[in-house]
């Protein structure tokens, strides 16, 4: 699933080619993943003649905004792509599982396909903001250790659940929760209340690192992802956890390991990162006793 370097690299890339292009033609090869109010038909009838002004991110989230102020809402679901196709590109059939071609004045199109259709495409009215509570974006200044430790305190889930959950921190998915748990040296299983505030401040440093070295990277790509010129990301290659079970912890040397966690498949180094059950804190002594 595209995480928050994948869709900010989509962004970035969308933008340079929707901002000041119009809409000219809307076509609907499958229509399914509209939601909201407003089916297909009436959702072309929308876009047709709406001018890009901005292309904004929100967690996982694309807004297309309008000169308007409306906006068309995108978000990729685990399979999604949107490729800006050149002119000279075009051709007569679209491949598989394409679901929407937008025509734009400058000759452009813009192509969503989805073959696992988890993806979904709204219509936004003025101010064409994402629906919905969500937490901080980690890349903002708003993201701070302190911040982030209000965000974990008294929480008994593992952090790697919390982590995941969008209301709570905004963009991170699985691969990126692994690595940044890695880098902190956090077993994923760890109750987020339980951690220290020198491993709250450590993971907050880590998951800033790890998303925008992804970021430089132009994101991560194992069978899906690819950036809206079609091509596949470059963070794969660094990954240190996620994907390499049984390969050796660029840090330690000891095999990594897949378990789940939180119901998803997890990778972690079981030196690097200690489990909460195999070794406790040390308790103190009791006073003044032999040991
Ligand atoms: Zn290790």
């Amino acid at each position: 699933m595209p995480e928050l370097p994948e869709v900010e690299t989509i962004r970035r890339d969308l933008a340079e080619a929707v901002v000041g292009a119009s809409i000219s033609a809307v076509e609907w090869l499958d229509g399914r993943i509209v939601r909201g109010a407003l089916g297909p038909e009436a959702l072309a009838a929308r876009l047709v003649g709406q001018q890009g002004a901005a292309v904004a991110r929100r967690g996982k989230f694309l807004v297309w905004q309008f000169a308007s102020g409306s906006g068309l809402l995108l978000h990729l679901g685990m399979s999604g792509r949107l490729v800006v196709v050149p002119r000279r590109l075009h051709v007569a059939d679209h491949p598989r599982h394409t679901h929407l071609v937008l025509a734009l004045s400058s000759g452009h199109r813009v192509r969503l396909t989805d073959p696992r259709r988890f993806g979904r495409v709204a219509w936004l009215e003025p101010p064409a903001v994402v629906p919905g509570a969500m937490g901080p974006e980690p890349l903002s200044p708003a993201f701070t250790a302190r911040r982030l430790a209000a965000i974990l305190a008294g929480r008994r889930a593992p952090i790697k659940a919390v982590l995941l959950d969008q209301r709570r921190v905004a963009g991170l998915g699985n691969i990126y929760v692994d690595e940044a748990l890695h880098r902190a040296r956090v077993h994923p299983a760890r109750p987020a209340g339980a951690l220290s505030a020198k491993e709250v401040g450590a993971l907050c440093r880590a998951i800033r690192c790890v998303l925008r070295e992804a970021l430089a990277d132009r994101g991560t790509t194992f069978l899906d992802y690819r950036d809206a010129h079609g091509q596949a990301g470059g963070h794969q290659a660094r990954l240190a956890v996620y994907g390499r079970a049984g390969q050796a912890c660029r840090r330690c040397g000891e095999p990594i390991l897949r378990v789940l966690v939180a119901g998803r498949g997890t990778h972690l180094c079981g030196r690097c990162q200690p489990s909460p059950t195999e070794s406790p804190p040390p308790r103190p002594l009791p006073f003044g006793r032999p040991s």
